[in-house]
């Protein structure tokens, strides 16, 4: 991920250039990463939710998830193996009355009523996709056009940080497709080409970069490696803290046929499905518009304004 990292106690003390707009995008609700938004805030994210919208392919499927999904499923996912650090799992008081009471009367006394929770057989969902791959599975034998969804979730990732720009607590939109190599292939080269121009509208500068996942761990680097020279993921990068730095606020990803595998979605000639998606990070896309054009939307580029209808 390319992000600038700092030592964090030096992080903490140095003033980043996006704190600046923190009352006009957010409230503090105690905990890192997560904020309430504005109103000011929302109306960009909705525009931009819409400004995607109009982009959508034909013949794509729509599904909106929720911000959690089956424990059992995201294991399936093999996402234990890559990203175990960023997981945030639910876990509850589970038991009879005189139990989950017993517990709860725990923090009345001042002690730990957090020991008697269970894992549940949830987690928050770390990426919008996850969820669709299990539902195009259970429909058999993908066809031979293929599929197109537009899928979107609030996702969790345990990420805590004071830059306005990482967050836990996330909005994510994706279209993703499931065919063969080259209808995947295909997909990426027209979303490469639509989302730069979808910048362009935004009035955002950015460059475009071969990028890798932040796999877990010192077999994470080799991971990493592997997907790089594969060149399986691009990144568009939004420079917010001068034109060296760069925030993702867009992702290009061809899993190969990672999904299809662990699915057993399978292509017409048996073959796993092979499928790839493009991500936009919708907290960040709207945090790089506030950081590119300032805090007051009237303001804004008319270009831009026009872009978003606002
Ligand atoms: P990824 O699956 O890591 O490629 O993430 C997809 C997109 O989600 C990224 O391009 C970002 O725009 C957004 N995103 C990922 N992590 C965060 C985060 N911690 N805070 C805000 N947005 C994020
Ligand atoms: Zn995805």
């Amino acid at each position: 991920m390319n992000m600038m990292t700092r030592p964090p106690d030096q992080a903490e003390r140095e003033a980043d250039p996006l704190d600046a707009l923190f009352d006009t995008m957010f409230r503090p609700m105690n905990a890192r990463g997560v904020y309430a938004r504005t109103g000011a805030y929302e109306a960009v994210v909705e525009a931009l939710a819409a400004l995607i919208s109009a982009k959508r392919e034909a013949d794509t499927e729509i599904f909106r998830f929720p911000p959690v999904m089956s424990r059992a499923d995201l294991e399936r996912h093999g996402y234990l193996a890559s990203f175990p650090n960023l997981l945030g799992c639910v876990s509850c008081l589970e038991g009879t009355e005189a139990e989950i009471l017993a517990m709860a009367s725990r923090h009345g006394r001042g002690e730990d009523w957090t020991e008697g929770l269970r894992t549940a057989d949830l987690v928050l969902t770390p990426a919008a996709c996850y969820p669709v791959y299990p539902i195009a599975a259970a429909r058999g034998r993908v066809p031979d056009r293929g599929y197109r969804f537009d899928v979107a979730c609030d996702c969790f990732r345990r990420e805590p940080s004071r830059y306005l720009d990482r967050l836990q607590s996330f909005r994510m939109r994706e279209y993703v497709t499931i065919g063969t190599p080259e209808q995947v292939a295909e997909f990426r080269e027209r979303w490469l080409s639509r989302a730069t121009a979808l910048a362009d509208e935004l009035g955002l500068s950015y460059r475009i970069e071969q990028a890798s996942d932040p796999f877990f761990g010192r077999i994470g680097v080799v991971k990493a490696i592997s997907q790089r020279e594969q060149a399986l993921k691009f990144e568009l990068l939004v420079p917010l803290r001068g034109e060296d730095s760069g925030t993702a606020c867009m992702s290009f990803n061809y899993h190969r046929d990672h999904f299809g595998t662990a699915w057993n979605i399978a292509l017409a000639d048996d073959a796993p499905a092979h499928t790839g998606c493009v991500a936009f990070g919708m907290d960040r896309l709207a945090v790089a518009l506030f950081a590119t054009h300032g805090g007051d939307l009237s303001l804004w580029p008319q270009t831009v304004r026009a872009a978003l209808s606002l």
